[in-house]
């Protein structure tokens, strides 16, 4: 990740931050290029203080994860149809969902709300299908 040596305003949050980071999307949870998910305003240079720059970086696994939960429920093709794929994503939600519950309030960047939720959807959906193995 790239970082500024000078302190700045971060663009998400506003607060002066002694070092920014500027993100790079590069590639997602499943390891796809990640840009053709992002809003066009993702697309602009942008420059993000530490704790911006951690949940923009859960936000664009929640993104993708979630988008590939939605077609798995709808019953398209889906890369949580492999169960241990599933399992990691879960596994990783849980995280980010630990992560954004003890960090700062209010959250700018993504909401603690949306996180648990799609945990929830998670878990209900593996307990409803079973471990496949
Ligand atoms: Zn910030």
């Amino acid at each position: 990740m790239e970082k500024t040596a000078q302190p700045g305003r971060c663009d998400s949050c506003c607060r002066v931050s002694p070092v920014l980071y500027k993100i790079s999307m590069g590639h997602d949870f499943f390891d796809r290029a990640y840009d053709r998910l992002s809003a066009v305003d993702d697309q602009a240079p942008r420059w993000y203080c530490e704790e911006c720059s951690r949940e923009k970086d859960f936000q664009k696994d929640v993104r993708s994860i979630r988008e590939e939960f939605l077609r798995l429920r709808a019953g398209e093709a889906s890369l949580l149809a492999d169960s241990l794929t599933f399992q990691r994503a879960r596994r990783r939600i849980q995280e980010i969902d630990h992560q954004v519950k003890k960090g700062r309030s209010p959250h700018v960047i993504l909401s603690p709300r949306d996180v648990a939720l799609l945990l929830m959807d998670l878990e209900a959906w593996e307990e409803e299908h079973g471990a496949l193995e």
